[in-house]
């Protein structure tokens, strides 16, 4: 098929920690992934534990014989790059630092974070924080990891609700364009206000996108529904397709050829990988069915 006919053709879920890194894979495979997300640390701790090298090689090598790509890895909740408090800045470009070294030891090609609260110094002074926290890290380091900025929720004094908080850090820093990238969740650009409800809002909202930032530096989608309100700050995931957002948003996500390059990685209710399962076959079931 000529590449411009070409979908999304990734799709995952953020598998579990428990039992550790060869569980999560198996979480993966049994969930019928083809890409992946796992945490790079506890996620509600500061110091990280490494991960043992002859594991990430085991990993890495089972996880690209089964064909599961990209590995996305998620940095603990703490981390908050935009903080106006210099011990909390210091532990996140930490916790970045070391989220790198696990990607970079383990294979995986994506570090995906949260950027993180202003705290109450202004908008402009946390984006001021996370520019120079991402060039401190990148500049330092000389792997092929790319760190992908996360939608927030819109939420009190978060930073990168909105898409031109994110074009703007992005754009602070073009000789990192290579090792910079941007995760829309749906769950959240929905929590922040931005409509996905029917085809055509989901197509302006990419549009917008696009004209802010740029559909080439969209690097994952998380695609979650969500059980609150559009633009209630609030997000609580929900089944593809059974929240708030519905399935509309979904079907165009999945059959836009502009975003084929794109994982789609679900983050939504689990207790075990059959609930993975049915929400990945939803998800895909969407492709040419709009
Ligand atoms: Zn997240
Ligand atoms: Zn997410």
């Amino acid at each position: 098929m000529p590449e411009k006919y070409q979908l999304p053709s990734r799709f995952g879920v953020h598998a579990p920690m428990a039992g550790g890194l060869m569980k999560s894979l198996q979480w993966a495979v049994d969930a019928g992934c083809n890409a992946l997300q796992l945490f790079s640390g506890n996620p509600s701790a500061w110091v990280g534990v490494p991960w043992k090298q002859d594991l990430c090689d085991q990993f890495d090598a089972e996880r690209r014989a089964r064909d599961i790509t990209p590995c996305v890895l998620h940095t603990p909740y703490l981390i908050n790059l935009a903080s106006p408090d210099d011990g909390i800045w210091t532990k996140s470009r930490k916790m970045l630092e070391d989220a790198i070294n696990q990607a970079r030891r383990s294979g995986s090609e994506y570090v995906n974070s949260h950027i993180g609260s202003h705290m109450g110094n202004g908008m402009e002074a946390g984006i001021a924080r996370v520019i120079e926290a991402l060039r401190a890290v990148l500049e330092a380091d000389d792997s092929d990891v790319v760190v992908l900025l996360e939608t927030t929720n819109g939420s009190g004094r978060l930073v990168g609700s909105r898409f031109e908080e994110l074009a703007e850090i992005l754009n602070a820093l073009p000789h990192l364009s290579h090792r910079m990238g941007v995760c829309i969740d749906t769950a959240h650009i929905w929590a922040t206000g931005y409509d996905i409800s029917t085809a055509k809002a989901t197509r302006a909202m990419l549009k917008e996108f696009d004209n802010l930032v740029g559909l080439d530096r969209l690097k994952c989608i998380h695609a979650n529904d969500n059980r609150r309100a559009l633009g209630g700050h609030s997000d609580v995931h929900e089944d593809i397709g059974e929240g708030t957002i519905g399935p509309a948003a979904f079907k165009v996500l999945v059959n836009d050829a502009r975003l084929a390059h794109v994982p789609f990685i679900l983050e939504t209710p689990k207790k075990n990988p059959a609930d993975d399962r049915r929400n990945l076959e939803r998800i895909r079931s969407y492709q040419n069915q709009r």
